[in-house]
């Protein structure tokens, strides 16, 4: 069994509200239970190096909150072996919410404690003025929330989006696609609704889902980029997401890429983003009839027929990022790189693609087959980025999250 390289670490760099250490232990708990789908006590303590006792109360303060519920007693097979009482996740008591905004929609969804998105709904913008696309998405929100089971209570909204987020202050600092600058993103969604607003970027965000329910989940160091409307990266190290001042950390829109000469918002040219971002898929398509309109999913709906040429823009699309890719993998030699890219589900041959230009390019990156993959969310990414903001902080200060015992829990 692999250890849980990350369990002594929070999923996220900085919390909004540090956890108190006995938090940030029960944290360490409730991922150790996660991981494991159904564990023991004695294993829990095994797995996460806590003392007994710790576990046994930390344990009892989970069962209180409704985040973990205890399973029948068993023993091994045929009756042999001590008996445990296995302990798991529990997934009927809380949903956790989210906001996912991009160009040209926002995405609502919510989430159970075990990762999986239970309701999801994408809302074209109406205008893409900040009031207009918050007011819309907390509508639907509202109606998510009122179709849900009654015994699920909503723990917290996350929101999640491309470009420059400060997750300290809740502010969208700059969002180059969408036009927007210096949103308080967090207060205008929490009045909407009342509940804990919590802000990251969608790569971090995603970086965080990873390490709870993907493939990060036994990887200490872990680079993981998004491809799509906008480009960005993010990383761990020793388990832990790396903010930077301002959290301004993973802003590689601008990275020089060799082998385009595509011209860039910022007045350069061959910058990363502008190579392979969807705008310049849509114009580069357009350009050669795979399309009539400019719009990324029409891009898509054709690819998904099988159609040739769509496929060979994606697969130019694969090439670059894997080019860009492998001077950040030499730089941060990480355990494991993960791919956000869209056209790596349509086309799982791309991935193949992307690694051999790692492999051709990086000087540290060996083993490529088995160390650079694509999202474990493909279909369902900004969903889960927008539901992981909120769940990550969950699973790292459960204490601080969920601080009001539950009615009827023992
Ligand atoms: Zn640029």
């Amino acid at each position: 069994m692999p250890r849980d390289a990350f369990l002594a670490f929070p999923p996220r760099g900085v919390p909004r509200i540090p956890a108190s250490r006995r938090s940030a232990s029960a944290g360490v708990v409730l991922r150790a239970i996660l991981h494991h789908g159904s564990i023991s006590r004695s294993m829990i303590a095994r797995r996460t190096g806590l003392s007994s006792a710790a576990v046994t109360g930390h344990v009892a303060e989970l069962v209180g909150l409704g985040l973990v519920r205890e399973l029948p007693e068993t023993t091994g097979p045929n009756g042999l072996g001590r008996p445990h009482v296995p302990i798991e996740v529990d997934t009927d008591r809380y949903l956790v919410c989210g906001v996912h905004l991009a160009v040209p929609a926002a995405t609502v969804a919510l989430m159970d404690l075990r990762g999986e998105i239970v309701a999801s709904q994408r809302i074209p913008h109406r205008r893409p003025d900040p009031s207009t696309v918050i007011e819309d998405a907390a509508v639907v929100l509202r109606d998510l929330l009122a179709a849900r089971p009654a015994t699920a209570a909503p723990v917290g909204l996350g929101v999640a989006t491309g470009g420059w987020v400060d997750p300290e202050s809740g502010v969208l600092v700059e969002h180059a696609v969408l036009g927007w600058r210096d949103v308080p993103v967090a207060e205008m969604l929490a009045g909407h609704t009342g509940l804990r607003v919590e802000v990251d970027a969608h790569s971090r965000a995603l970086l965080g889902a990873e390490q709870l329910f993907g493939a990060a989940r036994y990887q200490a160091s872990v680079l993981h980029l998004f491809v799509g409307n906008v480009v960005d990266a993010a990383f761990a190290i020793d388990g832990a997401v790396n903010h930077g001042p301002r959290s301004a950390a993973g802003a590689i829109a601008h990275l020089p890429v060799e082998g385009s000469d595509d011209p860039c918002s910022c007045g350069r040219v061959g910058c990363l983003q502008a190579a392979v971002a969807e705008p310049t898929l849509v114009r580069r398509a357009l350009q050669r009839g795979i399309i009539r309109e400019p719009v990324f999913r029409d891009l898509v709906r054709v690819a998904e027929t099988g159609d040739r040429q769509a496929k060979a823009l994606f697969a130019e699309r694969a090439v670059l990022v894997g080019r860009a890719a492998a001077p950040m993998i030499d730089m941060l030699n990480p355990q494991l790189t993960i791919v956000m890219d869209p056209g790596l589900r349509l086309f799982p041959e791309s991935i193949a693609l992307l690694r051999a230009e790692v492999r051709t390019r990086s000087q540290v990156c060996g083993d490529v087959e088995h160390t650079v993959v694509a999202t474990t969310f493909a279909g369902r990414a900004l969903a889960t980025a927008a539901c992981s903001v909120m769940v990550s902080q969950l699973f790292a200060d459960p204490l601080g999250t969920v601080p009001v015992a539950v009615e009827g829990a023992s």
